[in-house]
Formats: C-alpha cells, sequence, structure tokens
C-alpha cells in the first residue's frame, strides 16, 4: 500500500501548529531537521517544504495533499482543493497607508502603487472595486516602501497591527481573512483518496472537540428540568441519581463560545460542583 504524501512548511508559523494536530489525530511524526519524515501509526509521508513551494508541489502531484495558509493557496493561483479549514494561522491581509494621509475608501489608490507579496490578491480586489493601481511585487519588508518612496501602499499580512504602526502606516481596508487549511491535489488516486478521508475525518474530531467541553454537575431533583433546557448536549444529558436523597448529576457537553453566560444561569437554577472537562476527539 503507498503513503499518503503530505507537505508541511518547514521552520515556520504554521509548523510546529501542523505536527501538533497531525499528533492530536494519532498520527506521530518527528521533525528531525530533515526533509522527509514517515509517520507512526498510519501510512503517512511527511514532506517540509517552504509553504510558497507547496501549492505547486500538491497541483504537480510530488505531494498528494499540504498544510498552508490560505492567503498563499490563492496567490498561487495553482489547481488545488481545499478540503478543509484547519483553525489556527488566522491573519488578515490588509491594504495600508502612511499614518498622515487621508483615506476615504478604495478610490485612494487610483493610480497609485502599491507594493506586495500578493499581487494576484491585490490585482483581483482592485479589480472588483474598479480601481487601477500599479502594484510592485516585494518579497520581503513589505512594510518600509512606502517610508523609503518605493510605493504609496502596501498590502501585508496584518495580525496585530503594531509592524505597521512602528512604520508610520494606519490600516485602511482588510482584504482577506486567512487561516490554514487541508489541501489536496484535484484527482488522487481512490487508495490515497480514502486514506486522505481517513485524516479529514480525525482532523474534523478534533476540531470539533475543541468546540465543547464536557460538564458535569449535581442538581436537587426539582431543578432538574429547567437545568436540563439549557444544557441539550449531543442527544440529551445523562442523569444519574446521587447516593443523597432528592440529587442527581447530570453530564453534558457544553459550546466554549457561550460557557461562561451558561454557567451563571446554571449556577442561578440551583447547580453545585460543576466540573468541567477538556474533550480531546468528538466524533457526531
Ligand atoms: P517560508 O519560509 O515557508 O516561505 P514565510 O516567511 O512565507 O515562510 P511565515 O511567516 O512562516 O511564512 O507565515 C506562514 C503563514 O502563517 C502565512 O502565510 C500566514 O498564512 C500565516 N500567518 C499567521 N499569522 C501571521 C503573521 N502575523 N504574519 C505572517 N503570517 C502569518
Ligand atoms: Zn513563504
Amino acid at each position: 500500500m503507498s503513503n499518503l504524501r503530505l507537505c508541511i512548511q518547514k521552520g515556520g508559523r504554521l509548523s510546529e501548529k501542523s505536527l501538533g494536530l497531525l499528533n492530536q489525530c494519532g498520527v506521530s511524526v518527528s521533525n528531525g531537521g530533515s526533509l522527509k519524515a514517515e509517520a507512526r501509526h498510519f501510512p503517512l509521508e511527511v514532506l517540509f517544504l517552504r509553504d510558497d513551494d507547496i501549492p505547486q508541489a500538491v497541483q504537480d502531484g510530488v505531494a498528494d495533499a499540504g498544510i498552508l495558509g490560505e492567503n498563499v493557496v490563492l496567490e498561487s493561483g495553482k489547481k488545488i482543493d481545499v478540503v478543509e479549514k484547519l483553525g489556527f494561522g488566522r491573519c488578515r491581509l490588509s491594504l495600508a497607508v502612511r499614518r498622515e494621509e487621508s483615506y476615504d475608501d478604495t478610490a485612494w489608490f487610483e493610480g497609485k502603487k502599491i507594493a506586495t507579496t500578493y499581487p494576484r490578491i491585490v490585482e483581483s480586489y482592485l479589480r472588483e472595486k474598479g480601481v487601477s493601481a500599479a502594484i510592485e511585487k516585494i518579497n520581503g519588508s513589505v512594510e518600509i516602501a512606502p517610508s523609503i518612496g518605493l510605493a504609496d501602499g502596501i498590502c501585508d499580512i496584518v495580525s496585530t497591527g503594531s509592524t505597521l504602526l512602528s512604520n508610520g502606516l494606519k490600516e485602511v481596508e482588510t482584504i482577506l481573512r486567512s487561516e490554514a487549511v487541508l489541501v489536496k491535489h484535484p484527482s488522487l488516486d481512490p487508495e490515497k483518496d480514502a486514506l486522505l478521508r481517513d485524516l479529514v475525518f480525525r482532523i474534523q474530531s478534533v476540531l470539533k472537540a475543541s468546540e465543547f467541553k464536557y460538564i458535569l454537575l449535581n442538581a436537587p431533583n426539582e431543578a432538574l428540568e429547567t437545568i436540563k433546557q439549557e444544557l441539550p448536549g449531543m442527544k440529551s444529558p445523562t442523569i444519574l441519581p446521587l447516593a443523597k436523597e432528592g440529587w442527581s448529576s447530570l453530564h453534558s457537553v457544553i459550546r466554549e463560545d457561550d460557557f461562561w453566560e451558561r454557567i451563571g444561569r446554571l449556577k442561578d437554577l440551583g447547580a453545585e460542583g460543576i466540573l468541567v472537562c477538556p474533550i480531546e476527539k468528538m466524533i457526531l
């Protein structure tokens, strides 16, 4: 049986999280600094590449799949399929101009020069807005371009905005929100496709689990009905009698995002001894 070949970024922002996700999927890969590694417990071979080289490798079938930023996928223009968003490596691609410019809308960029590492994405954004500007592709230190007179504005990845600020720039438009994604070759052979589907299934279980917590609490029996409404769980909560007369223990799952509001309401309804635990995998 042939291995699935997956490429991930070598020594960059996404490397550790990509390996961590595989690990959570029960696929352990040791990164001993080499270009290739074989996974244990899964027929998978990992190739470590620069993120910019991943789209080409997947399109050409050198690799079957890859993990990289959506921004790099879009900029590459390669024929590869995005299979799954992975919830890490979140960032945005934004246009920025000198802080002292008075900026109203994208029309400001008409006839101006924009420095960026992402010419393709910027071009398609401006086309959509009906603005024509000159785009200067540069490969590093984009944020200094305006101060050295190379461009009027820039388009670059922003996470906190502090780099822009320290270069006298202000963010004026967000043109793309990006996160790490799993991509694949558009026509994998059936055997590899089955392996990839298995991996995707595991990834989904891990990602789903991170949205939920397991919750256990004690409550007086007369409060159970109202407490149940707050904790619908996957199908319905589990209710077990406590040794103490008139009390029960209730087990369920709860969403991470509205967790604290619900906990407050549960306490008001009479819940006690609330325990909350992480869930490792969630299979629906
Ligand atoms: P490589 O050497 O592989 O070409 P790189 O310098 O192009 O690396 P990194 O800086 O490691 O790339 O970033 C990889 C990806 O991480 C980006 O393409 C983007 O999707 C994501 N990312 C998330 N937050 C940030 C950030 N603050 N700055 C840059 N990239 C970020
Ligand atoms: Zn890169």
